[in-house]
């Protein structure tokens, strides 16, 4: 922080200039924070957070066997970006955005998604022609927070840029739904629909106003606002599905290219043994979208929370951010949503042994320690200093199905190791132990 920073952290923090509670000078030391996190945002600890590092891994496996390499960009940008780039008419540019001004002026947000970011840098580092890249980070939307809605909340994605082809449609939609079958999320279903083009949208969007003009009495107020805005939006809406269901949709009003882009789409999954429904009432919030959209639901969430994931196709977001045109296509990928639906089973232990320390031993009890992590073994150990019964019960709570013992046989070259599960103990040769572990 430079030292504007800083000046104005000692005039608004006097707490920490000597001021103390109730000092009698003429500060007041800030209030004790509460202790709980922020409304709508999490502590991770262990042991969930276990299945959030096996998912985070899977995600980074599965996108790198698809030939995504990484992107990251900032977790803040010009407010502009995302007004532009998400659309004003959505609910996260309108209600949703944490926007403030920064000490410089500066009109700032905290990134609600990751695709306008990606996009934006493609077009600034001058990159040309097709492109992939995949991000994971935290997003921030000011939202109501209940289960599998947060404030902050974790997005995994892959944009591919710089091309039309239906075949990269296909292929991310792939990568998402190979992603949520091998976590073992249960009964996962890809909804796929086509938007159209920016072409074909006026026609159909005409058509459809009138319908909901016609039916303006029975909308949600909810409904009546978004009309206004972006009726497309309109068919997303859970509580006008009933009286909405003779209503045009956007795949009855696709263009010849359109029309055929989505049939290859389609051929595409099949060919690549991808299950997927229609689901013509398929909108997605986001204003960008062109041709393909996508959901993937499953798990056992209630209805307000039950995309997992989505995404879609985007020709148009690049010059909607002042860059030229480059098409693509892309998927985010809700974690949080995600961990909830593998529901509570917590992954096996973190840990593939846990060393036990008798006096006397803490320099070879140390070295095997390191030995074994060089071995490629995850493996921790308890405060030698303690005795031996404590370090016992610190590795019964680590949860490793071993528990290794360093003591008087390692004058033989041997360690002494207690399978946990069912107390059998077997001595090793020191030099076998890490063949043995794993
Ligand atoms: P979107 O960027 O709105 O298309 O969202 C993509 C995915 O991110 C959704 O399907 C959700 O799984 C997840 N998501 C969006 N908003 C939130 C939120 N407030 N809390 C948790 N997950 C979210």
């Amino acid at each position: 922080m430079g030292t504007r920073g800083s000046t104005r952290t000692r005039n608004h923090n006097p707490g920490l200039a000597g001021g103390g509670a109730g000092g009698g000078g003429r500060y007041h030391r800030p209030p004790v924070p509460n202790l709980r996190p922020p409304k709508g945002t999490d502590d991770v600890l262990p042991p969930e957070s276990r299945t959030w590092r096996q998912v985070l891994r899977a995600w980074d496996d599965w996108s790198e066997r698809f030939g995504y390499e990484l992107v990251m960009t900032p977790l803040f940008e010009a407010t502009d970006l995302f007004e532009r780039g998400v659309g004003e008419s959505t609910e996260v540019v309108r209600k949703q955005m944490y926007t403030f001004e920064d000490r410089g002026g500066r009109s700032v947000t905290l990134r609600p998604e990751g695709t306008a970011s990606v996009v934006r840098a493609y077009l600034n580092a001058g990159i040309q022609g097709e492109w992939k890249g995949a991000y994971s980070g935290p997003m921030f939307r000011y939202e109501r927070p209940q289960g599998g809605r947060r404030r902050q909340f974790w997005q995994t994605g892959v944009e591919h840029l710089g091309t039309e082809r239906p075949t990269a449609d296909a292929e991310v939609i792939e990568l998402g739904y190979r992603f949520l079958v091998d976590l073992g999320v249960p009964g996962v279903e890809v909804q796929i629909n086509s938007l159209g083009d920016a072409v074909d949208r006026p026609a159909y969007v005409a058509e459809l106003t009138a319908y909901l003009e016609a039916r303006r009495d029975q909308l949600c107020a909810d409904s009546i606002e978004t009309m206004a805005v972006n009726p497309l939006r309109v068919l997303d809406c859970k509580t006008c599905a009933p009286i909405l269901g003779d209503a045009p949709t956007p795949d009855q009003h696709l263009g010849t290219e359109a029309a055929e882009a989505y049939e290859e789409v389609k051929a595409r999954l099949a060919a690549a043994d991808v299950p997927f429904v229609e689901a013509p009432r398929l909108v997605r919030g986001l204003d960008y979208y062109t041709r393909t959209a996508f959901e993937y639901v499953g798990g056992e969430l209630d209805i307000a929370q039950v995309a997992l994931g989505g995404g879609g196709r985007y020709d148009g977001l690049a010059e909607e951010i002042g860059g030229r045109r480059v098409p693509g296509v892309g998927l985010a990928m809700g974690i949080d949503r995600i961990i909830v639906a593998l529901g509570e089973a917590i992954p096996a232990a973190a840990l593939d042994g846990f060393v036990v320390t008798v006096a006397g031993r803490n320099a070879e009890s140390a070295g095997l320690v390191s030995q074994l992590r060089r071995a490629g073994l995850r493996v921790d150990a308890a405060d030698p200093e303690r005795s031996v019964k404590s370090q016992f019960k610190a590795a019964d709570r680590s949860g490793a199905p071993t528990t290794i013992v360093v003591g008087d046989e390692w004058d033989e070259g041997l360690v002494r190791t207690k399978r946990m599960a069912d107390g059998t103990e077997t001595d090793i040769e020191i030099q076998e132990l890490a063949a043995w572990l794993s």
